[in-house]
């Protein structure tokens, strides 16, 4: 059985991780939350890609815990605005977590804007205990609303309508229903093989 430390403050990643093992089969995995180890200091998340802030998480997480550990960094990819916010999506109006600031600064700015286009995207990181590296990014295509409809999820699901949700933004879509398409899941199944990989090296 190998543990992995999933750096999150947010026990749904744990549970979604934990979903996606269960989907493709994947056992001799313990999954283990930030509320089981030591607490360390949160390292800056300073890097100009998901896939970068995600392997500054994960680094951090395995350096102090000693175990293997997943991490990741997600946003929203907006075409006509060369990808952003993208890794400012969470402070994209100036404070951090403010989704309703957030989402009426990018409405604003792409008030005049007709190319809608835009994709959540989320890069999930491995990183082992002897400084093996695995990375995988998933995207959920869709387009950009004008006004924001629907009360669940978080951040920038009201304003994003996912090109296979038959018309509806995210935020319109039950939590089972999000999950199984997201940019994270999507991510995560990308990344399970090396974490089956670990398990599998774990076991011989
Ligand atoms: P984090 O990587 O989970 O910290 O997410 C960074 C930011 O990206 C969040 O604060 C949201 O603004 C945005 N974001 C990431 N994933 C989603 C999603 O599934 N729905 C809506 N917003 C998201």
């Amino acid at each position: 059985m190998v543990e992995i430390l999933v750096a999150s403050g947010n026990a749904k990643k744990l549970r979604e991780l934990e979903a996606v093992l269960a989907e493709l089969g994947i056992g001799g995995v313990e999954l283990v939350s930030m509320r089981d180890v030591e607490p360390y200091p949160e390292p800056t998340e300073d890097g100009l890609t998901f896939a970068d802030n995600a392997l500054i998480k994960a680094r951090a997480g395995a350096a102090a815990t000693g175990l293997a550990c997943v991490a990741d960094d997600s946003g929203l990819a907006v075409d006509a605005l060369r990808g952003m916010p993208g890794v400012l999506s969470a402070r994209w109006s100036g404070t951090h977590g403010d989704d309703d600031a957030n989402n009426a600064l990018l409405l604003a700015q792409m008030s005049d804007i007709g190319l809608r286009d835009c994709a959540f995207v989320s890069c999930c990181a491995l990183v082992t205990p002897a400084g093996d590296e695995f990375t995988a990014e998933g995207r959920w295509e869709g387009t950009l609303l004008r006004a924001p409809r629907g009360e669940n999820g978080f951040g920038y699901d009201p304003i994003f309508a996912p090109g296979d949700a038959g018309g509806k933004s995210a935020a319109e879509l039950s939590a089972a229903e999000k999950n199984a398409r997201s940019h994270r899941a999507r991510a995560l199944r990308g990344l399970a093989p090396s974490i089956a990989a670990l398990a599998g090296s774990a076991r011989a």
